[in-house]
């Protein structure tokens, strides 16, 4: 008798909207969708008209019925995190751990970089750059690769005064596009703070850039000519990314064939579809999907595959994904080809996830890397008692 899908179910515990599916024998899964994107309630309990009655562990199958449900961040979070329910639900009801549903693993230990685990900058002077930059590679994960947001990626487009040719926006979403010509002063500060990290983190640390989008093309060759001497890893999202609702790549590949710094995009595309262009166009050096925007962890692994066959690399998102997000990208990165470089450690938002989560000892980061655990499905569970007394009111019944 084949398993069927007999609920499906959203909440919203500690800041993230999760999602749980359970079959017919019981066993369940769990996904989850990024901490900022608010309930995706309404698109998950939609699912359930075509999903009700399938056998979860046909993934694919499931997916085809609802994979056109989805679109550029933040509106493939729904599709993703049903996805990841359903690779955990298969992996538990096989006794197999996610990556040996996906072929096995290729390594034992995953690589991590800080992504947004750091501690706050302040003035976003070269100095307050070099601080936090120190302040990271202290931490406990002993990160050997630190990412630093500039120019129109956060504040210093603000904070620091006539920074660009441009008005900034206030009480705008988080990822509201501002775009222009950097100043002379503007241009030097941003050289001047990349110089100051790189002599801080000296030659064991790599560094990457998280620059827009917001640069126009030419600003954005010029910076990277400028920087060349500091061996950056790579420049994220110079003219498009974040939240964009489209991927630029033909002004991605004139950028990317002048530039000596790779160039790097794609946290907010959806679906294999939407790499498409910037990797047969080779308009970009590495891509970086996010598997709870992309449409999950089978769409961020065929996106791999496919931009290794064309000699781009991966670095995939997950700043905001928490814990269960961890697991996610921990499952999917070990099983990728060599041109995975390391995934963005996601942020647990709330300290309460370290204790309604059983398993997430396994996923502890040291020397910048994750063990791969072999325990079955993600690899995390929800530890019911414990996260039962977080769920709102209207959500009593997530875990009946
Ligand atoms: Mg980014």
């Amino acid at each position: 008798m084949s398993l069927q899908i007999e609920a499906i179910k959203c909440a919203m515990i500690g800041g993230h909207s999760v999602v749980r599916i359970v079959a017919s024998n019981g066993v369940d899964g769990i996904g989850v969708a990024e901490h900022h994107k608010g309930t995706i309630a309404q698109q998950v309990l939609a699912f359930r008209k075509v999903l009700i009655g399938m056998d979860p562990t046909n993934v694919e199958r499931c997916m085809r019925k609802i994979r056109q449900r989805g679109a550029f961040k933040p509106w493939g979070a729904a599709v993703s995190a049903t996805e990841v329910a359903l690779w955990d639900l298969a992996g538990k009801a096989a006794g197999l751990p996610v990556h040996k549903l996906l072929g096995g693993k290729v390594r034992d230990d995953v690589r991590v970089y800080n992504g947004a685990k750091r501690p706050p900058l302040t003035d976003y002077s070269p100095r307050d750059y070099a601080a936090n930059c120190a302040a990271i590679v202290s931490y406990p994960e002993g990160f050997t690769i630190v990412k630093q947001p500039v120019a129109f990626h956060g504040p210093m487009k603000a904070e620091i005064s006539d920074f660009y040719y441009g008005t900034v926006q206030t009480n705008a979403y988080p990822g509201t596009i501002e775009s222009g010509m950097l100043t002379a002063k503007g241009f030097d500060h941003l050289v001047a703070c990349v110089a100051a990290m790189r002599a801080e983190l000296g030659p064991d640390i790599g560094l990457a850039l998280d620059c827009g989008p917001g640069f126009t093309p030419k600003d954005a060759v010029r910076f990277a000519r400028a920087i060349e001497q500091y061996n950056i890893l790579w420049l994220e999202d110079l003219v498009a990314g974040d939240y964009a609702p489209y991927t630029r790549a033909d002004v991605f590949r004139d950028i990317c064939q002048a530039s000596p710094i790779p160039i790097h995009t794609g946290e907010q595309i959806y679906l294999r579809h939407g790499f498409k262009d910037l990797i047969e166009t080779r308009a970009v050096d590495i891509v970086g999907p996010d598997p709870l925007d992309v449409g999950g962890i089978a769409e961020l692994k065929w996106i791999a595959e496919y931009a290794d066959m064309h000699g781009i690399m991966i670095a995939p998102h997950g700043t905001g994904n928490g814990l269960i997000g961890l697991a996610v990208l921990t499952q999917v990165c070990a099983t990728l080809p060599d041109n995975f470089i390391a995934f963005e450690c996601p942020d647990a938002h709330e300290p309460l996830w370290y204790d309604i989560l059983d398993g997430i000892d396994d996923f502890t980061i040291k020397n910048s890397h994750v063990h791969v655990p072999d325990t079955p499905g993600l690899g995390v569970r929800f530890n019911v008692a414990k996260a039962a007394a977080h769920l709102a009111p209207d959500d009593k019944d997530f875990f009946t």
